[in-house]
């Protein structure tokens, strides 16, 4: 658990005779600074900035001594423009931090922008230290090209994203029983189709639907195929240290010929590249979509939002089907480290006390103010639990808006607490859960990225973008059946070599071997 830091006894003196007892107490360990020390801080993370004004930044200035200044460059919705208008600046603020620090910061670390920071870690944050130690696979991922690790990330928390959801009451309806493989899939998708689950006398039905139109090639994990090995799209995946991409392997091909083949018969939703976000919404609203795969808690609230709704109602999570080898896989699983968090530049002249602020974010106290928010606020401690208080639950309000409000589960560099979702996630999802929980469906091994060096991002930058814009193009054509993939295959991959997909593949290969000591 926590470690303690040793307070000289002059800090602690001086703060039983500023404050009054109470604060005193629970202010010692986590004092930073004697005398209030002010950083400035550069934190765009697309939605918002970071904001002085935030309760959760004065709550964090009380206790540790520091207050960070807002200097956020932002009049622009980009992040990553804001972080090079920054940059272009050239006074740079003591933290930098926001959406996709990682990759940012990694650039004009080994330039000299931002400063090393894993032997300052070692030396005087604990608490980050400790997770360094038990978790290096997952840290060793955060470290830049050169060696050093330039950033504090935000890890996660909790390994269920996704997962296969089915309308329950449509298979009671049609006398079916839930799908144990793909071909028993393949049948209650052409049943929702031809038989009328919904009752209304017409062929409406949407049997398989996709909110987010990527997730509808993960239909080719039925047939052993591969469409990512991380929580981004279209990514890489590691087989037993090699590096591979989904979208050469065979069964990738073998599961287009059929999705091409469930397009033609109705069973994929024929709007499925140009329905948009609102598609689950709009289809299971009206009584419409049959399947999807898509995340836990969002997707069981419809059990609750609906039930007055659509008479029946009920969608449920079901375990991935097995594939024609006999697999069950879920690809889809939460990423222990995000590439947002914050590091420190090189013109902070207090490194020490802000890698200790950073410190205080990952101790029992800061990570709760972190994840929850104030207490008596959003939470009360009940048995050394943080639990929200009703009124936050109940809010119309969405609870991570809540949260993002005051300044809580902000993408800083710090460590979440899944217990802060199961509060706000339905019976539906948590017994979808615990349903995945008995089995071993979960994806095992999450590539979580590589630091180039020069020249290997040379490779990647000049080859990559287009090999990849050719898979996607392929792919949706092979979906909606204007090209065929059996006719293509030899070709597909004969232009992805000329296009240098293979040179890409080498540099990861190299970069992930030193990176992870394959
Ligand atoms: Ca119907």
């Amino acid at each position: 658990m926590m470690k303690r830091k040793l307070t000289p006894l002059v800090t602690l003196v001086s703060a039983l005779c500023t404050a009054t007892p109470a604060l005193a107490a629970d202010m010692d360990h986590l004092r930073v600074v004697d005398k209030p020390l002010n950083l400035t801080v550069h934190l765009h993370d697309k939605k918002f900035v970071y904001s002085d004004d935030w309760p959760v930044e004065k709550e964090a200035a009380r206790l540790t001594g520091i207050s960070l200044t807002n200097v956020t460059i932002g009049n622009t919705p980009d992040s990553n423009e804001a972080f090079n208008l920054m940059i272009a600046g050239g006074d740079l603020p003591d933290i930098v931090g926001g959406k996709e620090a990682k990759d940012n910061i990694n650039r004009y670390g080994p330039e000299g922008a931002f400063i090393p920071l894993q032997d300052l870690i070692k030396e005087h944050a604990p608490n980050i230290y400790a997770q360094m130690q038990a978790r290096p696979e997952v840290f060793a991922s955060a470290y830049a090209g050169d060696g050093n690790l330039y950033y504090v990330p935000y890890l996660t928390d909790g390994k269920y994203g996704r997962a296969y959801w089915m309308r329950t009451d449509w298979l009671e309806k049609l006398d079916l029983k839930v799908p144990d493989n793909i071909d028993e899939l393949y049948e209650v998708l052409t049943a929702f189709r031809n038989n009328d689950p919904n009752g209304n006398g017409k062929k409406d039905e949407v049997p398989a639907f996709f909110r987010n139109w990527e997730e509808v090639f993960r239909i080719v994990t039925f047939f052993d195929g591969r469409t990512s090995g991380s929580d981004t799209y279209h990514d890489f995946h590691v087989d037993e240290g090699k590096i591979k991409h989904g979208y050469i392997g065979e069964g990738y091909k073998t599961g287009l010929t059929h999705m091409a083949k469930w397009y033609k018969e109705g069973l994929i939703d024929p709007e499925v590249f140009t329905r948009g976000s609102r598609a689950r919404e709009f289809l299971l609203s009206n009584d419409l979509g049959g399947f999807t795969h898509d995340w836990f808690a969002s997707t069981a609230g419809y059990n609750d939002s609906l039930k007055d709704k659509v008479e029946g109602f009920k969608f449920e999570a079901i375990i991935p089907p097995e594939s024609i080898s006999g697999r069950r896989l879920e690809e889809h699983r939460r990423i222990p480290i995000k590439p947002e968090g914050w590091g420190i530049s090189y013109s902070n002249k207090n490194p020490i006390e802000s890698i200790k602020y950073m410190d205080f974010w990952w101790t029992e106290e800061g990570r709760r103010l972190a994840n929850f928010g104030i207490e008596g606020e959003q939470y009360d401690l009940i048995d050394g639990k943080a639990i929200f208080k009703p009124e936050v639950l109940n809010s119309d309000r969405p609870i991570n808006s809540q949260l993002n409000d005051i300044g809580a589960q902000v993408r800083r560099g710090f460590w979440q607490d899944y217990n802060y979702e199961i509060q706000w996630t339905n019976q539906y999802a948590l017994e979808g859960i615990e349903l995945y929980d008995q089995g071993d469906y979960l994806l095992k091994d999450t590539f979580l990225g590589v630091a180039f060096n020069e020249a290997e991002q040379k490779v990647y930058d000049k080859y990559w973008p287009g090999a990849r814009t050719f898979m996607l193009e392929k792919q949706q054509a092979w979906v909606l059946g204007s090209s065929d993939v059996e006719a293509d295959w030899d070709n597909y991959l004969k232009t992805l070599d000329r296009m240098g997909l293979g040179k890409v593949m080498e540099a990861m290969q190299s970069a992930y071997d030193r990176q992870y000591g394959g």
